[in-house]
């Protein structure tokens, strides 16, 4: 191992998802090498996604205001509430432009194995949503593979003496994988084909 500074910093890059000690190695002397200003811009990012980012009081999609870009939008229709997993998700669903209403979410998925159930999940905040009664039609659009489906059939339970339509998105998602990984034609055609649950 290296003394002090260096080690230090592989220490932390090591404790980033998906990062294993010869990434962290790896990054740790390219940033050793790099130039101080680029150094300095990173660091400076680091410290404001700290200090501005937040989640949206409403969705809990990340914002830099009490309400995000979507929520404050008095174009997007109050009737349609698609859920999703993560911010990423939310991302991936607007490079379709398929749709133009709101988004929940839900901070992961029902994972029993790692211990993460319906209350550790955003669900609570959105049955509080529903309670409303502005919503006609909830799109379950969680990841399609095991925690996802089990998530959308959780809620598609939770949700049915609602009344409101409840749709999955349509096949064509490749099973297993995360909605961030779909092409925005695949996602955009899985939404259009969206069906009832
Ligand atoms: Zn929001």
């Amino acid at each position: 191992m290296y003394e002090g500074a260096i080690q230090d910093l592989i220490d932390e890059l090591g404790r980033l998802p998906g990062i294993g000690p010869k990434s962290a190695q790896r990054l740790a002397f390219h940033l050793l090498q790099a130039e101080t200003v680029d150094v300095q811009r990173l660091a400076s990012a680091l410290v404001k996604v700290k200090e501005l980012v937040r989640f949206c009081s409403v969705c809990f999609n990340v914002a830099e205001a009490e309400q995000c870009r979507i929520c404050r939008d008095p174009r997007r229709s109050n009737e349609l509430l698609c859920v999703v997993e993560e911010p990423k998700d939310v991302v991936a669903i607007e490079r379709t432009g398929e749709f133009r209403g709101r988004y929940h979410v839900l901070g992961g998925a029902i994972n029993p194995l790692e211990g993460v159930g319906p209350d550790s999940l955003r669900v609570r905040e959105l049955m509080a949503r529903l309670a409303s009664g502005e919503t006609k039609e909830l799109i379950l659009a969680t990841d399609p593979n095991t925690e996802g489906e089990a998530t959308a059939t959780y809620l598609a339970l939770m949700v049915k003496p609602m009344g409101l339509t409840v749709t999955r998105l349509a096949s064509g998602l490749p099973v297993g994988g995360d909605l961030e990984y779909a092409d925005e034609i695949t996602l955009g055609r899985a939404f259009e084909g969206r069906r009832a649950v």
